[in-house]
């Protein structure tokens, strides 16, 4: 009987996750590649993401039984602090966002916010915590108006503009003959991957959660553009409890504790300039990358 009330489940889920309007349909579609476990506990009370602190505790996690991913991984990310994971590819880094917005449960060990078990809550209160800054943001073929909007039903004028503002999109829309009425997308204007990724800020802003979670999208940005996002992204996440998922370590060099991940262990944590002076993993990887940087910022000269 449980395998036919799987689909009619995950159907449910869809339906849900659509209209909360969470996560950008691309990244939604591409979690839903991968099956999805997890289902309320009945009765399960709404998340109280008050102070939104994030706390992983011995967490035990596999795609498949038969390859563990995360060892037993515990960090806590304090409220209001701004918390990157770095490592190797492969190390688990997007495993974790993916762990906290609940497309998969652990195999042990408990995943905290506000001292709230996750897996315990309804998971619409926990998705509506949680802002993701996809990788690649995809927008609709529709206004710059509807693509900002769709963070939160019934939004004001004023919020809009305020979300694009701290975007740092506003000074664009103003200079469009139609501002926020642009067509945007496939048919109206192409916007470029940094002023996409600004919208797709601004719709998570505009929703107003109190934890972020920015998996960083530097392999679709030149490095001006991405220096400019940085910025942003910095300025916006002084007021939330902040997880960024790092690719490139001159991103988060100023964060408040950056976690090295090693093949799904927590190798290394604390300050960049703590982690260059040990000299293990993480001044390994900065080495490597300011010799990588240094070509190509020749080239573009
Ligand atoms: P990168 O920097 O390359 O994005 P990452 O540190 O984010 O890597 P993850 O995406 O978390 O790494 O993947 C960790 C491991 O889990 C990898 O070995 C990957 O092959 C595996 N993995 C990821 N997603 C799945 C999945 N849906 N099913 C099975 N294995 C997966």
């Amino acid at each position: 009987l449980m395998q036919l009330f799987r689909p009619l489940d995950m159907l449910g889920w869809v339906y849900r996750t659509i209209r909360q309007g969470l996560v950008d349909m691309a990244e939604m579609f591409r979690l839903m590649d991968t099956q999805v476990e997890v289902i309320d506990v009945p009765g399960a009370p709404a998340l109280v993401a008050d102070p939104p602190t994030v706390a992983f505790d011995n967490v035990v996690f596999g795609y498949d039984p038969e390859r563990t991913i995360l060892h037993g991984l515990s960090f806590e990310v304090p409220a209001g602090s701004r918390v990157a994971i770095v490592g190797p590819s492969g190390a688990g880094k997007s495993t974790i966002g993916r762990l906290l917005f609940r497309f998969y449960d652990p195999q042990a060990g408990r995943i905290l916010i506000a001292g709230q078990d996750i897996a315990k809550v309804q998971q619409q209160s926990l998705r509506e915590a949680i802002g993701i800054v996809p990788q690649d943001s995809v927008l609709f073929n529709d206004t710059l108006r509807y693509n900002i909007a769709y963070g939160r039903e019934g939004a004001s004028e004023g919020e809009i503009l305020r979300a694009a503002d701290d975007a740092a999109i506003l000074p664009f829309i103003e200079k469009l003959p139609d501002g926020l009425e642009t067509e945007v997308g496939e048919r109206g204007l192409k916007l470029s991957g940094g002023e996409k990724q600004r919208v797709a800020i601004a719709r998570t802003l505009l929703k107003g959660p109190p934890i972020l979670l920015f998996d960083e999208a530097t392999s679709a940005l030149d490095s001006g553009t991405e220096q400019d996002i940085l910025g942003t992204l910095q300025r916006v996440s002084r007021n939330h409890t902040t997880l960024a998922i790092a690719h490139r370590l001159s991103t988060i060099s100023d964060a408040d504790t950056i976690l090295v991940l090693d093949d799904g262990h927590l190798e290394e944590q604390g300050r960049h300039a703590d982690l260059l002076r040990r000299g293990g993993l993480y001044a390994e990887m900065w080495a490597r990358q300011q010799a990588e940087s240094e070509p190509t910022a020749e080239a573009a000269e």
